[in-house]
């Protein structure tokens, strides 16, 4: 990752410019994440560490009016983007997509989750929606949990 981007006219690469870092919070290892990651192994424990949608926008904060955002993200940007963007129409298609049919009520948790959430940026609002689902149905919130983790986390 030595790429220099193409919207920028100095020499600043994308590992310096962009880059962040987020303490484990399992070991205190400094992840690193590059804009696209919206989670990643620990390198040092394997704990997944999640970057917030604030700090995922701030990170892509280039990309909002960079005409080479495509180019400099690769091939993640464009999922990430939609995040961006409020278009989430599509993000909860893939996420539904992903669950098999045979989980009825895991599908229908996540249409009605997306549609009470009021932040459009937001596919949907885990506060809101997935944190009290903990104590109403255990069952489901497990499952929840884990197809909406598997569905975020980035294939690494
Ligand atoms: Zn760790």
């Amino acid at each position: 990752m030595d790429k220099k981007c193409p919207g920028q006219s100095s020499r600043r690469m994308i590992p310096d410019q962009v880059v962040s870092e987020l303490e484990c919070p399992e070991c205190g290892y400094q992840v690193e994440f590059f804009p696209t990651d919206s989670s990643r192994a620990c390198p040092e424990c394997g704990t997944r560490v999640e970057k917030s949608r604030d700090q995922l926008r701030n990170d892509l904060a280039c990309a909002d009016w960079c005409p080479s955002a495509e180019e400099c993200l690769g091939p993640d940007f464009s999922k990430v983007k939609k995040v961006l963007e409020g278009k989430q129409v599509e993000t909860l298609q893939a996420l539904l997509d992903s669950i098999p049919d045979t989980e009825k009520d895991v599908k229908d948790f996540f249409r009605k989750a997306h549609r009470d959430c009021e932040d459009e940026e937001f596919l949907i609002d885990t506060e809101k929606s997935v944190k009290p689902l903990k104590k109403a149905n255990p069952e489901l919130h497990e499952k929840v949990v884990k197809y909406y983790s598997e569905f975020t986390k980035e294939s690494d």
